[in-house]
């Protein structure tokens, strides 16, 4: 166990020297003015140094090794992203700056804003959702609107039962009433339950695409068709946008409504809690309802306009987390048309080749090409005692991230497994390696699999109570 680094601190000891105060200490007889030490570890800078060292080594993170997050998207981040990012004159601006002065930035925005629309085949996109969550509230919000404004009466938003979890959250935080349909055997929408939903309440089918199971809706035209002659909007989610750059754009299968991440596509570091940025994208019909302000171009000159009647107003405060993206843009500019088809066609070719080398030891739970990512399920170890846990903790073990473990809910046991275009054939090889050597310990000696991991900082947490009642105050 390490120490904490108060533990380590001595008193009287200092990493910083001040010059000596010269001012009066007079005049501060202040309500809130510290009466006993105030309470910081007094350590050298050294010593603070390695502290920091030592608990970033115990860190799991996209540097150390392959991050297979299901829904994630866990990609390495190019570092010259992050380079420009910083640039003084991207760093240093500050958002109430007048129009003239900022048009760098402003023209950055632009083009991010065109090249999502390009990439989406969408009409425009507002750039203000600090998250895919917040772009599925955003969208929401729209599609409300939309139907106000045509003074429609429609309340219910259709959710496959494959959708990700915040889907039908950001439909009851919008007001909308959330109605699921099942999937088929094929783990797809299952297109007599969705003829049995549709209504003239339907307001919107919320389609995440590919789905969480992996897979890309076939029968995406009947889809579609069938919605928009019910009178409904068809919002899909993006999030899972690696699977498809440069080989479907999603305006052009009638998509109305769409987000994207740019934390997980568009190579920002996310985890932690962000900054991140989730993008909506709109049909013509729909962007009058976009929030604003928008930037727009004209003659040469870039200017942010707040000219709009229907706008559901700001989803944000001033513009959106600029700083990613300037990294999107980034990475964008960077890889092209053709590099941007690449990430995906590679993001494919290496799921199927991970599901390919393991799906022996494990179920695969829809079998068949997958998108970027699978779902494989260990409900076949139950009869030796080992559940996806178990695996899961194994894996920490031998020094890898596990997968995304007991999601999507309709798949028992689940493990969700993407691997991204960034890893090498051999880190796929290592881990499909491992994975399956794992479960031939959960055959031959499930008691390790129990007791995993063992070579850890810590050992097998309790997960639930360390989510609801965290306590990481040092002191008492
Ligand atoms: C990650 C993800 C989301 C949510 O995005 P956040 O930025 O975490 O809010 C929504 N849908 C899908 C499919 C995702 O993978």
């Amino acid at each position: 166990m390490s120490t904490t680094i108060f533990e380590k601190g001595r008193s009287g000891r200092r990493g910083y020297r001040l010059p000596e105060n010269d001012c009066p200490a007079e005049g501060l007889e202040l309500p809130v003015q510290r009466t006993g030490p105030v309470g910081i570890p007094e350590i050298g800078e050294q010593e603070a140094v390695r502290h920091y060292m030592e608990l970033a080594s115990k860190n799991y993170h996209i540097e150390k090794g392959i991050y297979p997050l299901g829904s994630c998207t866990m990609k390495y981040n190019p570092v010259v992203n992050e380079e420009i990012a910083r640039l003084e004159g991207f760093a240093g601006l500050h958002p109430a700056q007048r129009e003239a002065d900022v048009q760098g930035a402003l023209e950055l925005m632009y083009g991010l804003e065109r090249s999502l629309s390009e990439i989406c085949g969408m009409h425009s996109f507002t750039l203000q959702p600090a998250a895919g969550a917040h772009g599925e509230l955003a969208g929401m919000m729209i599609a409300r609107d939309y139907f106000r404004n045509r003074g429609e009466e429609r309340d219910t938003v259709i959710v496959p039962d494959s959708a990700h979890g915040t889907n039908p959250a950001s439909v009851v935080l919008c007001g909308f009433k959330p109605q699921t349909i099942v999937s088929d055997e094929r783990g797809l929408v299952d297109l007599d339950d969705l003829a049995a939903h549709l209504s003239d309440r339907t307001a919107v089918l919320m389609l995440t695409l590919p789905n969480t199971l992996g897979l890309f809706e076939r029968d995406i035209d009947r889809i579609v068709g069938m919605v928009h002659e019910a009178g409904g909007l068809i919002y899909m989610d993006g999030a899972n946008m690696n699977a498809l750059l440069g080989i479907v754009r999603p305006g052009e299968i009638g998509i109305d409504i769409m987000h994207v991440n740019l934390h997980k596509t568009f190579s920002t570091p996310h985890g932690g809690g962000g900054p991140g940025a989730g993008p909506v994208g709109v049909s013509e019909n729909l962007a009058d309802f976009l929030p604003v302000p928008r930037v727009i171009c004209e003659d040469g000159r870039f200017a942010l306009s707040y000219k709009s009647e229907k706008t559901i107003g700001r989803v944000h405060p001033y513009y959106g987390n600029f700083n990613v993206f300037v990294k999107a843009y980034a990475y964008i500019r960077t890889l092209g048309a053709r590099g941007l088809r690449e990430v995906s066609e590679n993001a494919i070719l290496n799921a199927n080749y991970l599901m390919s080398l393991i799906q022996e030891s494990y179920h695969v739970a829809f079998p068949g090409p997958c998108m970027h990512e699978f779902v494989a399920s260990a409900a076949n170890l139950k009869k030796h005692g080992v559940r996806t846990v178990d695996v899961a903790k194994r894996l920490l073990d031998y020094g890898l991230h596990a997968p995304t473990v007991y999601f999507p809910l309709i798949v028992d046991e689940a493990l969700m497994i993407e691997p991204v275009e960034t890893e090498s054939k051999e880190t796929l090889d290592h881990f499909a390696g491992v994975m399956n050597r794992i479960a031939a310990e959960a055959k031959e000696d499930p008691k390790l699999l129990h007791e995993a991991p063992r070579n850890t900082p810590v050992r097998r947490l309790d997960e639930a109570t360390a989510a609801r009642t965290p306590d990481i105050c040092w002191l008492d």
